[in-house]
């Protein structure tokens, strides 16, 4: 297989050089250049339109990274940007007091999450989870958080621990998905210290393979959470409005005692919510505190109601598991008949080819040569974040994109390494 030419980034690639100058890192964290292959992928994008993106050079790619999960339906979706539009125009977001819309939409998300008797709506996934972590906290009056998953950047779970002093996450212990075992024997030691155990509900560990629950897992969290009387938090941030309307507690029926939901809830626009049973969710009435200037601001709220009812309307997440569901049929056999040494893991609205590891680390060239091969095709994905689907890749995107991976693969599997 042909090498494809390489993309011109000259522009991307300038403005990165200002934008150091200007930004420490020139982007943040995820964002960075180290994070896909470096000089091979643009940099800063200008434009976005239904599953297209298109970047500062002009060259235009299908994007499976849907701006890290947010986008469901597809980039500047008409209706949910009117409705925003005529908030602006029509009303006003930004007040003194809060508008009526909240008890709207929390009532809506009661209709549909099976744990979310009550809301707060807050703007950040690690917003929404910080602040479940506190309401269990205060809750139980106990110190411990068990947790599993990235739960985003705040001091008590961020991964890169400058600037953070130890204190702040001493009292915050992993495990592993899947690993009831692990769990157990962590609540053997702390569980009568133990506030929460919070954890992503379908496993997707950064650069590794997709996981769903296996014999039971969730259950049986659920049931160590009940036996050691501890507050059980679904991380949903990923997995709500796109595994289920319900997030994955309606799909995997395993109901937390409180949620965090975020990213596809609103269509790109920010917004996130904990949301819980009545009893626990009633210590923020006055013992923990929860207030911030923009979090009761109206335009994301509008943009999550008119987000959802077109979710509800159009059988949105059906038609992107039924498309998934091929893609990720077509994504196996593919992967299996190049030959190269990768898996696909995920379930229709998430995938991810992810590379075999092997004792010389060849997989690691493997790998920049199968993203590289990719993104100079147009098929934006992300080598250590698996992919979304949203309700704009058509089928003949998919199937375009299949293509697209094919030729990559052979391209790899046809080089000397
Ligand atoms: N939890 C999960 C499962 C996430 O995927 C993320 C973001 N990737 C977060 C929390 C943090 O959300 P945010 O980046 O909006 O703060």
């Amino acid at each position: 297989m042909k090498e494809a030419h390489p993309l011109k980034l000259s522009r991307s690639l300038a403005e990165f050089e200002r934008g150091k100058t200007l930004t420490p890192g020139g982007v943040l964290g995820i964002r960075r250049p180290y994070n896909f292959v470096e000089g091979e992928y643009p940099i800063y994008v200008t434009d976005g339109q239904g599953c297209r993106i298109t970047d500062m050079d002009g060259n235009q790619y299908i994007d499976y990274l849907c701006a890290y999960g947010p986008i469901i339906l597809g980039y500047r979706e008409h209706e949910v940007d009117e409705a925003v539009i005529a908030q602006i125009k029509d009303h006003g977001f930004c007040f003194s007091l809060t508008q009526p819309i909240q008890n709207v939409l929390a009532e809506k998300l009661r209709s549909l999450i099976p744990s979310a008797e009550m809301s707060i709506f807050v703007k950040t996934g690690s917003d929404a989870t910080s602040l479940a972590i506190r309401i269990a906290r205060g809750y139980t009056q106990r110190l411990k958080v068990l947790r599993c998953g990235y739960h985003g950047w705040h001091d008590w779970c961020v991964e890169v621990k400058g600037g953070v002093p130890p204190k702040l996450f001493e009292d915050v212990l992993e495990f592993h998905y899947n690993d009831i075992d692990g769990l157990e024997s962590l609540l053997k030691e702390h569980g009568s210290d133990t506030a929460a155990i919070i954890i992503t509900p379908f496993g997707h560990p950064l650069a590794e393979k997709l996981e769903e629950p296996r014999d039971n897992f969730l259950q049986k969290v659920r049931d160590l959470a009940d036996h050691y009387g501890c507050v059980l938090i679904f991380d949903e941030i990923r997995t709500g409005f796109r595994m289920s309307l319900g997030g994955a507690q309606a799909h995997y029926g395993v109901t937390p005692d409180i949620s965090a939901f975020g990213k596809a809830m609103a269509n790109g626009y920010e917004i996130s919510a904990v949301v819980g049973k009545q009893h626990i969710m009633a210590i923020a009435e006055k013992e923990v505190f929860v207030s911030s200037t923009f979090f009761p601001n109206s335009l994301s709220m509008v943009a999550a109601l008119k987000t959802i009812e077109i979710l509800e309307r159009d059988n949105v997440l059906g038609t992107i598991w039924s498309r998934g569901e091929k893609f990720l049929t077509d994504m196996r056999a593919t992967v299996q008949q190049s030959g190269v040494p990768a898996e696909v893991s995920g379930i229709p609205p998430m995938q991810f080819i992810t590379f075999q590891k092997d004792p010389e680390k060849k997989y690691k060239q493997k790998r920049n040569d199968f993203f590289t091969q990719l993104i100079r095709r147009g098929v934006f994905m992300q080598p250590y974040h698996h992919g979304y689907i949203c309700y704009r890749h058509t089928p003949a995107d998919l199937d375009h994109t299949m293509a697209m991976i094919r030729e990559s693969l052979q391209y790899v599997a046809e080089k000397n390494y």
